[in-house]
């Protein structure tokens, strides 16, 4: 599984053992990597390519860098550190063993009901987080942002043993790496590369000066929350089916298709998943950002609510 031997070697990354690339993007590549001095295991690097960025995006990188220093919590990818090389940034990350989401749907064909709800209950936990205490925008929220740490141990639904000599079985699980009847693990969002302040968590107030901000400005930040709404349910439509609620060969012709707030529960894919569920993504895919669900709205929803035990994972 370890490629070492093709992987490229960077200046200034001596401290860091390259072990695998996992991701790719326009301007970055991600390697898994582990620590030479062994004091921190394991972590994700992005490597970004400066010599191909304008200036603006390399300003780009910097206030991603400074979006994700200020933040801490469960369900988001914490950066480790920082640094710059003449023609490379280096992102140090918090490393997801268990890839994108977006893989996991594409070998699953789609996720139950109660696999759905786990996974997104973590993606709005986040979402509170960066909205309603950090004043951050995500603004690219989709299955490839979406990270996880697998359960490596998945126990069964009735883990007492039937017969009281097997009580040496009652921990018998199915070993699944990243998945299993209880749940995927811990959700992680990652790449802030969009990301934005929206407003000042310490004041309290629309980024700017307070007194003299305009209207448009209280309302864009609003919006701009509620643009991860939308996405939102974007993301629990395609958990639940397995395809994405808009889509098109043509550009044009999605981008009006999505303009429009044109998708359906398409049948025979969408027959057995339950009322309360299309409920809520109906709510998230309105084409209103005034009537759309707020994220507190999301939270008190009956379909999020329904927390059988016997179906809810540990976290
Ligand atoms: P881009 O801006 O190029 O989309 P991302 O930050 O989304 O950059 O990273 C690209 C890909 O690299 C991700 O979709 C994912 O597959 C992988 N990746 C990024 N960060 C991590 C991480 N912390 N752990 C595991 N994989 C990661
Ligand atoms: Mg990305």
């Amino acid at each position: 599984r370890e490629s070492r031997g093709k992987l490229p070697r960077y200046p200034g990354l001596e401290r860091w053992i390259l072990l695998e690339k996992m991701g790719d993007g326009a301007f970055s590549n991600v390697y898994r990597a582990k620590d030479s001095l062994g004091e921190l295991g394991e972590v994700a690097i992005k490597v970004v390519r400066k010599y191909e960025l304008s200036s603006s995006q390399r300003a780009n990188i910097l206030k991603e860098v400074q979006i994700m220093r200020q933040l801490n919590h469960p369900n988001i990818v914490k950066l480790i550190s920082f640094s710059e090389s003449k023609s490379y940034y280096y992102i140090i990350l918090e490393l997801c063993q268990g890839g994108e989401l977006f893989h996991q749907i594409v070998r699953l064909t789609y996720f139950s009901e109660d696999l759905s709800r786990h996974v997104i209950v973590q993606v709005a936990e986040a979402l509170r987080y960066l909205h309603e205490e950090k004043g951050v925008v995500h603004r690219d929220i989709k299955p490839e942002n979406l990270l996880f740490d697998p359960i490596p141990f998945i126990p069964t639904k009735n883990p007492k043993p039937k017969n009281p000599n097997d009580e040496d079985k009652a921990d018998e699980g199915e070993f699944i790496p990243g998945l299993g009847a209880g749940g995927i693990g811990r959700i992680k969002i990652a790449d802030f590369g969009l990301s934005k302040v929206v407003w000042d968590s310490v004041t309290m107030t629309p980024c700017g000066t307070v007194g003299y901000t305009a209207p448009e400005i209280v309302k864009d930040e609003r919006y701009s929350k509620s643009v991860d709404m939308w996405a939102l349910g974007c993301v629990l439509y395609t958990l639940l089916c397995g395809f994405p609620p808009f889509y098109d060969e043509s550009i044009s012709v999605l981008t009006e298709k999505v303009a429009r707030g044109q998708y359906t529960f398409l049948s025979p894919w969408w027959d057995d998943i339950s009322k309360p569920a299309q409920d809520l993504v109906s709510h998230l895919l309105t084409v209103d950002p005034d009537a759309r669900y707020t994220i507190e709205q999301f939270m008190a929803h009956p379909w999020i609510r329904n927390t059988d035990e016997e179906t809810q994972p540990a976290p």
